[in-house]
């Protein structure tokens, strides 16, 4: 081929070649590039599909996982349902018991709306409309009182209603009672939650109020039942208490006529069951004037150790005839006067040495006086009076019930003991008035202890006197079996500064040589030797020291002892008061009892032609037995006595009569004791004349008698049965000076 105008074939060939070799060597770039294309794509898709592989391994432990979790979660949800069951049920049963409940309950929330309530609680308000959910406490109470779902009584509506909200702001809130006008009672009980909730609970109580209300009306009846029985009980002893009056007189007169044996013992049984009866009386009166709060006291001053012996002096016959001994210590360092009603206070210690007495067949009975250690405060002093004995004791079991009323231990046990049963319960309670308490300890055939603590208020300048005995009297000698009796004696002695021995016989005081002794006490009752023969023996020694005797009744040894050479018979039990008399009179003058130191006859009885005007005296008395009774006490009497049958008849008497002393019955016909004194009073007024004594017998011992009769004008009072020692003393003490005399008591 020719080259003509065109590239020859070489050129041509090397340019395919050229281009051919630039293709392969592209070629091979590209194969080159694509291989490393193919393997990179390679290593990527090697990746990638481990990638895949780890993804879907995390997916497949996420997948487990999620269906583990759902697993988890349908137990969840099971649990959860039963636990919401559960709750359920129990929220149910709580409803249902609360609804079963007849007693109202609702919840209030912190800003005192209500959020729950039972069907009890809105049955209160009776369905109202307002009643629901979110209703405040304040709104509820005004709709309570503004319906008149409560009966307010006299209570204005808005005090009740702040009364009530203001309860709510309360720390503690007290619980109120309300009562509905449908007639029901409700207590109202609130309470505050920690977290400020108000729990409130309405307790349906209408029954408990229905059976108050009975039990009140039921003691009031029985309460004024038992004030008229006790008005009856005080009527009647009243009314047996006048014809007493004559039965008791009439045989104490009776017993001192010539009698023969027989008529005398007939006369004192009369007396003696006249005064038991009365005695009973006594005990049933003073019970109904306790019961009915009708029993005052009457405080004066009065001396406690003399008033302890005037009782013990009442009761030593009764233990005499038993062989008891009676024995009194009184703390010398003690006061002995005091300020409280000595009636009473005698009252009760009557009740209990007369218990002592009766209930102890033999051995001692001892009454002690001491104060409680410490008590002395403000011019009062707590005493401690006892009174002990070794009788037959109570049981344990019954000692809780002596302090009741109409309570002997055992009736078997204690027929053969006379009593109402009374004693004890009007001692505790008069102990009781008096602020005092009452115990006691026993035990069964070993003895009783009754302990009384009683403050009193002392009597200034009472408290006891640095007494001391005379000089001439240092040394003392005491002799006495019991040993009760030598400490009580050692002590007094002690006291007024004396050296004192004890002996406990007369053999052991006879150990003394003549002369070791200023002063012999000897007690009269001993065993080996009695108090006479040792003083007989002493004087036969040649002792010349006073020798005091000691018994419960000188007057009836006054003749052997003078005899014996006693120097002076002292009644036990001894006052120290007494004794120290006893001893300051002895001063110097040492000589025994004089043989012609008879007692003087009583004036009345003397032979002696009386001298000076008869004292006058009106006695004014309707009951015709008594007016005998009167009579016959007073006959002995050097007086004039006339009598008046009724009030108006006295109040003439009085003007005619001019009395020096009037006895005034109370109870008359046509004008009463009180009404008759009250002229009498009037007159003496209109002459300027002198008062004259008005002394009133009567048998009132109800609702302050006392008072009364002083206040109508009357000076005293004694109450029948009269005795006719006090009406003795009441005429004597009244007698104008330069009347013929009038002994004070009736001698022996
Ligand atoms: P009573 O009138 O029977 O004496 P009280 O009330 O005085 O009534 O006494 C009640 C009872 O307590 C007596 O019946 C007796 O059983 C018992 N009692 C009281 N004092 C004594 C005492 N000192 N020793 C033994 N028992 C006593």
């Amino acid at each position: 081929m020719a080259r003509q105008g065109g590239p020859d074939l070489s050129q041509l060939l090397a340019r395919e070649r050229r281009a051919r070799l630039a293709a392969e060597r592209l070629l091979e770039l590209k194969s080159r590039e694509l291989f490393a294309a193919n393997r990179k794509l390679a290593l990527q898709a090697r990746a990638l599909s481990q990638e895949v592989s780890s993804q879907r391994e995390k997916f497949e432990t996420e997948f487990s996982r999620a269906e583990a979790l759902s697993g988890e979660n349908t137990q969840v949800r099971q649990d959860l349902q039963r636990v919401s069951l559960q709750a359920d049920r129990a929220e149910r049963r709580l409803w249902e018991a609360l609804e079963t409940i007849q007693d109202g309950f609702a919840v209030f929330n912190p800003r005192d709306q209500l959020i729950i309530a039972n069907k009890a609680y809105l049955k209160i308000f009776s369905g109202k409309a307002e009643i629901r959910p979110g209703v405040t406490y304040p709104e509820l109470v005004a709709l309570m009182a503004e319906n008149g779902i409560v009966d307010l009584g006299f209570e204005e509506p808005g005090n009740w209603r702040a009364r009530m909200v203001s309860r709510w702001e309360t720390e503690r809130i007290e619980p109120v009672v309300l009562k509905f006008s449908d007639g029901r009672y409700m207590k109202m009980i609130d309470r505050r939650t920690p977290d400020g909730d108000m729990v409130k609970l309405a307790l349906e109580i209408t029954d408990t109020i229905r059976y108050e209300e009975q039990l009140m009306e039921e003691r009031a009846r029985a309460e004024g039942a038992n004030r008229a029985k006790s008005a009856f009980l005080a009527n009647m002893s009243h009314e047996i208490r006048t014809p007493m009056n004559g039965i008791v007189g009439m045989a104490e007169l009776l017993s001192e006529a010539e009698l023969n044996d027989d008529q005398r013992l007939y006369a004192e049984t009369i007396k003696g069951s006249g005064e038991a009866l009365l005695a009973i009386i006594n005990d049933v009166l003073d019970f109904s004037k306790i019961e009915a709060d009708k029993l005052t006291l009457h405080t004066a001053p009065f001396d406690l150790e003399r008033a302890i012996h005037g009782v013990l002096l009442l009761l030593r016959p009764g233990a005499d005839a038993k062989g008891l001994d009676l024995m009194f210590d009184y703390d010398p360092t003690l006061p002995t006067r005091f300020s409280g009603d000595e009636g009473r206070m005698r009252q009760v210690l009557t009740n209990l040495l007369g218990n002592a007495v009766k209930f102890t067949l033999s051995g001692h009975v001892l009454i002690r006086v001491d104060a409680l250690p410490g008590s002395q405060v403000d011019g009062m002093l707590t005493l401690r009076i006892s009174v002990e004995d070794t009788g037959i004791g109570i049981p344990e079991d019954k000692l809780d019930h002596i302090f009741g009323e109409f309570n002997q231990v055992e009736m078997a046990r204690d027929r053969r003991f006379e009593g109402t049963g009374l004693g004890l319960a009007i001692t505790h309670r008069l102990v009781s008035m008096m602020g005092g308490d009452i115990s006691v300890w026993s035990k069964p055939n070993e003895g009783s202890r009754f302990t009384v603590n009683l403050p009193l208020p002392v009597v200034a300048s009472s408290s006891p006197k640095t007494e001391r005995a005379p000089p001439t009297i240092r040394r003392a000698l005491v002799v006495d079996n019991q040993q009760v009796n030598r400490m009580i004696l050692e002590r007094q002695l002690s006291m007024l500064g004396l050296d004192v021995t004890l002996a406990r016989d007369g053999t052991e005081a006879l150990g003394w040589p003549v002369g070791s002794h200023d002063v012999i006490l000897v007690d009269y009752q001993m065993q080996d030797m009695d108090g006479i023969a040792l003083a007989g023996v002493l004087r036969r020694r040649g002792e010349t020291a006073p020798v005091f005797m000691l018994s419960t009744a000188p007057s009836s040894i006054e003749k052997p002892a003078r005899e014996a050479g006693v120097t002076a018979l002292l009644q036990k039990p001894l006052l120290r008061r007494d004794l120290f008399a006893r001893l300051e009179a002895l001063g110097g003058r040492l000589e025994p009892l004089a043989p012609e130191d008879e007692p003087a006859l009583p004036a009345a009885r003397a032979p002696a032609v009386p001298t000076g005007e008869q004292m006058k005296v009106l006695a004014a008395e309707d009951n015709r037995t008594n007016r005998l009774v009167l009579k016959k006490m007073l006959q002995p009497l050097d007086i004039d006595l006339r009598f008046a049958e009724d009030g108006r008849a006295a109040v003439t008497a009085f003007e005619q009569f001019r009395p020096d002393l009037i006895l005034m019955d109370i109870s008359m016909p046509e004008l009463d004791g009180r009404a008759a004194t009250r002229q009498i009073r009037a007159r003496e007024g209109a002459l300027g004349l002198d008062p004259v004594t008005i002394c009133a017998l009567t048998a009132h011992a109800m609702t302050n008698d006392e008072e009364d009769i002083l206040a109508c004008g009357m000076d005293r009072y004694l109450t029948k049965p009269v005795k006719r020692d006090a009406l003795w003393s009441i005429i004597a003490e009244a007698a104008p000076p330069g009347a013929r005399p009038i002994p004070a008591e009736p001698q022996p």
